[in-house]
């Protein structure tokens, strides 16, 4: 048995990049100033329309996608530098970010002419989100399982099933959804299609499902017969399995994978103080060094995404490492800063409890979003020729 190794290289930074770091980093702070927002540690929480549409007049959305579709041409390390600094602020991101992540790469990739003009030119101004149509009640972690099917119709498609856990549906402007046309095959992973749905025109019911938190993150969306025209289609027809995993490099590997409880790491050093015992700046710094190492890993990932490689095992290394430290983050916080986790209402003067609380609540779904802990290491088992 041969098991074949990983690299990380490190990417050389584009000149400039320090500037834009700074950039981002006064523009941050001056919103901040302003009461913007009340910083969030889980990038998903966070909906503002109005900071996404500052920062698409910024020219920090849609960065690498060409200018004719409203992008900016940058490299995806740029980008990379811009999504680390807004996630370590933790502004608000969430409106706009599947979009900037993953359905405007696709739509570059794989969409028609069309709907690249209608929709990548929005997204890159802030002002049109996305959802992700993949999970269904039966089927999660085997994707190729889903049952949600379209059937051609005289003047389209007819969708009837259902989706769920899908964040954001209630405020978002579209979904792709992936659906049935046809039979799946030997492999399984045939017959599989995605579709532009449009949730401000169609006939859609989304229906909100409660985090531990008591929050309006997630949904369940039902297609009762739904008929939408033919250029809903992204991409062929029943070859979509690839086009659908393409989108899980991007999704799995970028910070937001291990800078959820960024906050909490920065509450627990100030809770510890500026001498902090022995014990505490030993986990601090034991912290300090997986995230130093995590980083590097998720940047690795940005330059081969920008040489046009297609990173899947290494950005499932990234999720399946950075979503444990982001637990071990709140384990050892409670471990080395004993306090009574509290909710609090959310403000912007240092609070440990609550941020404490806040993690503790958010953390079981860390592990879960964007594929589980086990799904992850049967990917990476395989990409070391161990399966
Ligand atoms: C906060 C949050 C937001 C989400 N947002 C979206 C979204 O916007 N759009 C979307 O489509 N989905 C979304 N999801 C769904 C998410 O992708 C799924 O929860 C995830 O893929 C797991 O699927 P499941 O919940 O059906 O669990 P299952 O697949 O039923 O898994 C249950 C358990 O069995 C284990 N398991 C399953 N198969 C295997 C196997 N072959 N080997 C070993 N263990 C296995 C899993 O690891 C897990 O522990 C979201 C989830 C969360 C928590």
């Amino acid at each position: 048995m041969t098991i074949r190794g990983f690299e990380f290289p490190t990417p050389e930074l584009p000149p400039g990049i320090e500037a834009l770091r700074a950039d981002v980093r006064g523009f941050l702070e001056a919103e901040f100033a302003a009461g913007s927002w009340a910083p969030q540690s889980n990038f998903m929480a966070g909906f503002s329309a109005e900071f996404s549409q500052k920062l698409g007049a910024r020219g920090w959305l849609g960065m690498t996608w060409p200018s004719r579709y409203g992008g900016h041409e940058c490299s995806a390390l740029e980008r990379y530098v811009v999504t680390e600094e807004l996630l370590a602020a933790g502004a608000p991101v969430s409106a706009h970010w599947v979009a900037d992540r993953q359905s405007g790469p696709l739509l570059l990739r794989y969409g028609s002419e069309a709907q690249r003009q209608a929709i990548l030119p929005r997204i890159a101004a802030g002002t049109c989100y996305f959802s992700i149509g993949m999970s269904e009640p039966d089927s999660g972690s085997d994707l190729a399982s889903i049952r949600c099917q379209a059937k051609p119709a005289d003047d389209g498609w007819i969708i009837t099933g259902a989706k769920v856990w899908t964040s954001n549906a209630h405020r978002n402007h579209f979904m792709i959804a992936l659906c049935r046309t046809g039979p799946a095959g030997d492999d399984r992973h045939g017959g599989l299609s995605q579709f532009l749905i449009d949730f401000k025109a169609d006939d859609v019911a989304i229906n909100p499902i409660y985090n531990l938190l008591g929050n309006h993150e997630f949904n369940e969306v039902v297609f009762d017969e739904l008929l939408v025209a033919g250029d809903r289609l992204i991409g062929r027809e029943g070859e979509d399995w690839q086009q659908v995993t393409s989108e899980l490099a991007l999704e799995r590997s970028g910070p937001e994978r291990f800078l959820s409880t960024f906050r909490l790491l920065v509450e627990l050093v100030r809770a510890c103080g500026p001498e902090p015992d022995r014990r505490a700046a030993e986990a601090i710094g034991r912290l300090t060094a997986h995230l130093v190492t995590l980083r590097r890993m998720s940047l690795s990932i940005a330059g081969m995404l920008e040489a046009g490689e297609m990173p899947n095992v290494e950005a499932a290394i990234v999720k399946d490492v950075g979503t444990r430290f982001e637990r071990e983050v709140a384990e050892v916080a409670r471990l080395v800063a004993p306090v009574e986790p509290a909710r609090g209402a959310p403000g912007n003067e240092p609070n440990y409890a609550a941020v404490l609380a806040e993690s503790i609540l958010h953390l079981p779904s860390y592990t879960l979003r964007a594929g589980t802990t086990e799904i992850m290491r049967s990917i990476i088992a395989r990409g070391l020729g161990l399966r």
